[in-house]
C-alpha cells in the first residue's frame, strides 16, 4: 500500500473555505478565511554531501582540517578559518555522543514542528567530532520530561524510516535505553526500536481512604466528561479524534473514549487502549478537567505520566475541551 505523499504545508493546517462572525464590543463583523503562499525550492548547495549521507547511506559526516585536524559535525566549511584556509575533508564519525548541555524540552511548538513534539533539543559532541550537532531527542520510556537527558547523557544517532536529507531526518535517544547490539549498530532507524513497552511508574499502596476518594472523584469525572460529550464547543475539540485511554489512578482505574467528537467514562480495564495514564491521585486529573489548571502542566511537572510521547496532543485536546465546557457557561 502506497502512503500519501506529504504537503510541503500540512493538511490539517489549511483553513475550510467559509467564514464567520466575530462580535467585538456589541457589533458584528464577518471574517473569512483567505490565503497568502510563496512556495520555494532551495540547494543544500555545498553542504549536500551531508544530507545525502543522511538520507541515502544513514552516515553521519564531518569535516576534517588538513593541517589541525579538527572535525567539525556538521561539515558546515570546507576550509578552516584557523589554519589560513586550509582545505578540510568529509570523514565519518561515529553515531554514538554525550549531551553537551542539558536539552531544553518543547511541548507547544510552532505549527512547523507541532507533529513533533514533545521533543528535546540539544547539543552532541559524537565520537570522532570536535563540535557538538544540533539534534532532537526523545526517550522511549514514555513521555519527555526533564532529567531523562541531562549535560553528560550518552545518546545514539537514530535514523528515520523515511528520509528526505533534513537534519530532522535523525534524532538522538538515551544510549542506556537500547541494547548493545543496537548501540553497535550504525544506521540504527526508528522501527527497530521498541516504542511499546515503556516503564510504567508504579503507585503507592492503597488504602480504604484512597477508595472512597477514587469513587468520590470519579463521580465528579464522570459529570464533567458528560458535559463535555453534550457541549458543542468541547465535541468540536475532538472532531475526527479516536483515542481509548486507560486511566490508572491510586485506588482504581477507568478508560476515557473519544470518539469523533463523543467522550465518554467506562469503569475498570479496557482492551488495547491507545495509551497509558498514570496519576498518583485521581484529584490531579480532575482538577484539569474542571478547568483548574492544566493537564498538561500536570505532565510536564511530572505528576501525570503517559506511555506515548506523541499522545501529548490527546492531553492537549484534553485541556482545550475543559477550557471550550468553562467558556461556553460563561458565555
Ligand atoms: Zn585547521
Amino acid at each position: 500500500m502506497s502512503k500519501q505523499k506529504e504537503k510541503v504545508i500540512r493538511s490539517e493546517y489549511i483553513p475550510d473555505v467559509g467564514s464567520d462572525i466575530e462580535t467585538i464590543d456589541g457589533k458584528d463583523y464577518l471574517v473569512t478565511n483567505d490565503a497568502m503562499y510563496t512556495f520555494y525550492r532551495r540547494t543544500k548547495g555545498e553542504f549536500s554531501p551531508f544530507f545525502l549521507a543522511l538520507k541515502d547511506e544513514k552516515k553521519l559526516l564531518g569535516c576534517k582540517c588538513s593541517k589541525c585536524g579538527l572535525v567539525r559535525v556538521p561539515p558546515f566549511l570546507t576550509h578552516c578559518p584557523d589554519c589560513n584556509f586550509a582545505p578540510t575533508e568529509l570523514i565519518e564519525v561515529e553515531q554514538v555522543g554525550v549531551m553537551n548541555s542539558t536539552p531544553p524540552i518543547t511541548y507547544f511548538a510552532t505549527s512547523l514542528f507541532q507533529h513533533m513534539a514533545p521533543y528535546g533539543r540539544g547539543r552532541v559532541i559524537f565520537k570522532g567530532a570536535d563540535t557538538a550537532l544540533s539534534v532532537i531527542l526523545y526517550t522511549t520510556t514514555g513521555i519527555l520530561v526533564p532529567g531523562i537527558i541531562n549535560k553528560g547523557t550518552e545518546v545514539k544517532l537514530v535514523f528515520k524510516d523515511e528520509r528526505i536529507g533534513e537534519i530532522t531526518d535523525v534524532f538522538c535517544v538515551p544510549a542506556s535505553e537500547l541494547t548493545e547490539e543496537q548501540l553497535k549498530k550504525k544506521g540504527l532507524t526508528e522501527s527497530e526500536i521498541d516504542w511499546e513497552s515503556p516503564v510504567e511508574p508504579e503507585l503507592s499502596d492503597v488504602s480504604d481512604k484512597d477508595v472512597s476518594a477514587y469513587k468520590k472523584a470519579l463521580e465528579e469525572i464522570k459529570t464533567i466528561i458528560k458535559g463535555m460529550n453534550s457541549n458543542e464547543r468541547a465535541r468540536k475539540d475532538i472532531a475526527g479524534w479516536k483515542r481509548d485511554i486507560q486511566v490508572k489512578v491510586r485506588g482504581g482505574q477507568f478508560a476515557i473514549i473519544m470518539n469523533d467528537g463523543d467522550i465518554g467514562i467506562k469503569e475498570g480495564e479496557i482492551k488495547s487502549p491507545d495509551f497509558l495514564m498514570v496519576c498518583e491521585t485521581p484529584q490531579t486529573l480532575l482538577d484539569g478537567l474542571a478547568y483548574r489548571g492544566a493537564i498538561t502542566d500536570a505532565v510536564i511537572n511530572k505528576k501525570l505520566w503517559i506511555s506515548k510521547n506523541m499522545e501529548f496532543n490527546t492531553i492537549f485536546k484534553l485541556d482545550r475541551m475543559a477550557r471550550s465546557l468553562v467558556r461556553s457557561k460563561k458565555t
